[in-house]
């Protein structure tokens, strides 16, 4: 019979695999949609060579062009930097809250809203921050009132991984067994509901025999 520490136990559990398959998808998608604001800038032949000879700064001069831009990868990936800045500093000052003076804040490695213009770069300062967001994950779990701004950030990402095709397996993502054929292969993802609910339901995918559970399956009106 499950206690109620098992079903807390169970809960953080599902909270904390939420939270890393989201933020571990953050650091690729960002190299993605940097890379893609590249070509943008008038090239020659198309390599960033080129870019760099026409608007004389590389990187840095297009990404200045780009911040005039408000649709595309551009937009996007300003949109997505900001939701994540927006909540490691907001989380950053929820847990020196209490911190008493001697101590030292516990701040994130990363501060800047403006997106990195170099995808590599952005794609290194996305995975300290969400490494640092992942650290935490234990405390993270007690501050309710991010959850708003948790879920609202993590439909930004599930939005744009779909939009942009990025279907890596997050770094974390273990197996496990399938109750149809018994192999190890089920994979679980996260997906927005199908019946309005509004926090992320688990999908899980047995890639052997193809079987898939919905967490929001039969639930539909
Ligand atoms: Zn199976």
């Amino acid at each position: 019979m499950l206690t109620m520490s098992d079903l807390q136990d169970q809960a953080d559990r599902r909270w904390r695999d939420e939270f890393e398959w989201h933020l571990s998808i953050v650091p690729v998608l960002m190299d993605v949609l940097v890379d893609a604001t590249l070509p943008v800038i008038p090239v020659g032949l198309g390599s960033r060579f080129d870019k760099d000879q026409i608007t004389g700064g590389g990187y840095r001069d297009n990404m200045a062009m780009a911040d005039r831009i408000d649709t595309g990868p551009v937009a996007d990936a300003r949109d997505l930097w900001d939701w994540v800045i927006g909540y490691t500093l907001a989380v950053s000052s929820w847990l020196n809250h209490d911190v008493p003076a001697p101590y030292a804040a516990d701040i994130p490695p990363v501060v800047d809203r403006r997106v990195n213009a170099d995808p590599l770069t952005a794609r290194g300062l996305a995975l300290v921050t969400a490494g640092w967001l992942i650290d935490r994950a234990d405390r993270i779990v007690l501050l309710t009132e991010l959850e708003d701004h948790r879920a609202e950030m993590f439909r930004t990402i599930r939005h744009l991984r779909g939009r942009y095709g990025v279907f890596n397996h997050p770094r974390r993502a273990r197996p496990t067994q399938c109750t149809i054929c018994g192999e190890m292969t089920v994979h679980t993802r996260w997906a927005t509901s199908t019946d309005g609910r509004p926090r992320s339901i688990e999908v899980k995918t047995c890639s052997t025999c193809g079987d898939e559970h919905r967490e929001d399956e039969g639930t539909r009106p």
